[in-house]
C-alpha cells in the first residue's frame, strides 16, 4: 500500500480510501433492503488488513455507520482514520448539529472522530452552514477533541468551491473528481486551488458512481486502449493516482474481490507515471463519453425518497444507458415499462414539488430531465 503525508498533519494515510456507501444488500421478508452485515464487515476488514487506513462513511449512507462501528471492533478502530459527515441540510436548528454528531458517535461506537466533515456544502447547503453557525460548531468539536480534524465535502461549482475553501482554516476538503469530471463542478482547477493552500484533498466519485468501472461504449473503449490498466476501474484510478494533489481516492467497494483489485491497483502506480500521449487519450475518452451522456446523474440517491415514489436515479441510469450500454437485444420501451411504468415509479407521478432538487449535488433540473427521459423511453401507445 502506498501512503502519503496528510497535508501539514503529522500522520500518513493510504491513497486508497474505503468509501462505505455501496455495501452489498439483502432483501428482508417485507421487501425492504438492508446491508449484508457479514459481507460488509469482511469488506472493511479486508481493506484494513491490506493496509487501508482511511475509512469514509456518512450519516446519510443507509445503515453504513452502524456496520462500520461493528467492523471497527476487535482492535480495528485504532488502525484507521475514521471519517464521517454531518448532514447539514437535515438540520432545522443549531441544536440539531450536536444531536446528529452524538448519534453518529453512538452508531460508530466511538468517543471521537479522526475527521469530521460538513457534508455536501454545495450552494444550497452553504446558507444553512451560515444560518446555524456550523463552522463554529465544528471548531468547538475540534477543541474538545471530539473531532481531531475538521473539513467539508462539496459538489459546488468552482467559484463556490473557492469561497468555501477560503471561509475557514480547514484541515481537509473533499471533492468529486475523475477523468470524466476534469472540468465539472470545481474540477482540476478546484483541486489545484485547495492543494496549493496545503489542504489534503479527498476524492469522491472516483469512478463516477461505478460508471467508469464498467465496460464503456466502443468509442470510449478505443481511446482507453492507449492507457495503462487491466480493467476500466484500474484505468480510472491510474489517472487519479498520477496527480499528487489527490491525497486519498475513495472507492465504494461492494465486494471483497473489489477491495483486492483496488489494493493491487494502488500498489502499481505512482504520481506522475502517465505520459503526455496517455493523458491525451484520457481527454479524448472524456470527449467520447460526453457524446453518450444525456443526464449527469451519478446515482448517489441524495434526492431520494421522492414523496411520489419516482425512482429518480433508476430512471436517469436507464435513460443514459439507452445511449451507453443498454442491452440492445431487449426492446428499450419494454424494459422501461417493466422497470418503471408498471411499478408506478415513472416520471408521470412527479408533481414538480422540487424537493429532490435541493439535494442534488449535480444541480440537475430533475423534473425537466424526468420528462425528457419519459418522452424518450416510454412505450408509445
Ligand atoms: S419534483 Fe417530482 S421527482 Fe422531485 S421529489 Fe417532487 S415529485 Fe419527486
Ligand atoms: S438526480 Fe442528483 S441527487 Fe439524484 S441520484 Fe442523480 S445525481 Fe444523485
Amino acid at each position: 500500500m502506498k501512503y502519503v503525508k496528510f497535508g501539514k498533519h503529522d500522520f500518513e494515510v493510504s491513497r486508497f480510501g474505503l468509501g462505505c456507501m455501496r455495501f452489498p444488500k439483502i432483501k428482508l421478508e417485507d421487501g425492504t433492503e438492508v446491508i449484508n452485515e457479514k459481507e460488509a464487515i469482511d469488506i472493511i476488514r479486508t481493506a484494513i488488513d491490506g493496509g487501508v487506513n482511511y475509512i469514509d462513511t456518512a450519516y446519510v449512507y443507509p445503515g453504513s455507520e452502524v456496520v462500520v462501528g461493528k467492523a471497527l471492533q476487535d482492535g480495528y478502530r485504532e488502525k484507521v482514520k475514521l471519517v464521517t459527515k454531518l448532514p447539514i441540510w437535515s438540520c432545522t436548528s443549531e441544536e440539531d448539529l450536536q444531536k446528529f454528531m452524538d448519534e453518529e458517535l453512538e452508531r460508530l461506537q466511538t468517543d471521537y472522530l479522526d475527521i469530521y466533515l460538513l457534508h455536501n456544502l454545495f450552494e444550497a447547503n452553504w446558507a444553512k452552514v451560515k444560518q446555524f453557525n456550523a463552522i463554529e460548531f465544528m471548531k468547538k468539536q475540534k477543541e474538545a477533541g471530539k473531532a481531531k480534524l475538521i473539513g467539508f465535502s462539496c459538489h459546488g461549482q468552482l467559484s463556490h468551491w473557492k469561497e468555501v475553501v477560503d471561509a475557514n482554516d480547514w484541515d481537509v476538503c473533499m471533492m468529486q473528481y475523475n477523468y470524466f469530471d476534469k472540468y465539472y463542478q470545481a474540477g482540476e482547477e478546484g483541486l489545484k486551488y485547495a492543494s496549493a493552500k496545503g489542504l489534503p484533498v479527498i476524492i469522491m466519485e472516483s469512478l463516477r458512481g461505478g460508471m467508469l468501472g464498467q465496460t464503456p461504449p466502443e468509442n470510449v473503449a478505443e481511446k482507453l486502449a492507449k492507457v495503462p490498466g487491466e480493467t476500466y476501474g484500474e484505468k480510472s484510478f491510474a489517472w487519479l493516482i498520477n496527480q499528487p494533489e489527490c491525497t486519498v481516492m475513495l472507492s465504494g467497494c461492494s465486494s471483497v474481490e473489489h477491495v483486492k483489485e483496488n489494493l493491487k491497483t494502488f500498489d502499481k502506480y505512482e504520481p506522475n507515471h502517465l505520459t503526455e500521449e496517455q493523458l491525451k487519450a484520457y481527454d479524448e475518452a472524456r470527449e467520447e463519453w460526453n457524446k453518450k451522456t444525456l443526464v449527469a446523474c451519478t446515482g448517489c440517491a441524495y434526492c431520494m425518497p421522492c414523496p411520489m415514489g419516482v425512482d429518480i436515479p433508476g430512471i436517469f441510469k436507464y435513460y443514459n444507458d439507452t445511449v451507453r450500454v443498454l442491452d440492445k437485444s431487449q426492446s428499450q420501451t419494454f424494459l422501461y415499462a417493466q422497470l418503471f411504468s408498471h411499478s408506478k415509479k415513472d416520471p408521470t407521478q412527479c408533481i414538480e414539488c422540487g424537493k429532490c432538487m435541493s439535494h442534488c449535488p449535480q444541480n440537475i433540473q430533475i423534473p425537466v430531465k424526468l420528462k425528457e427521459a419519459h418522452e424518450a423511453c416510454a412505450p408509445k401507445n
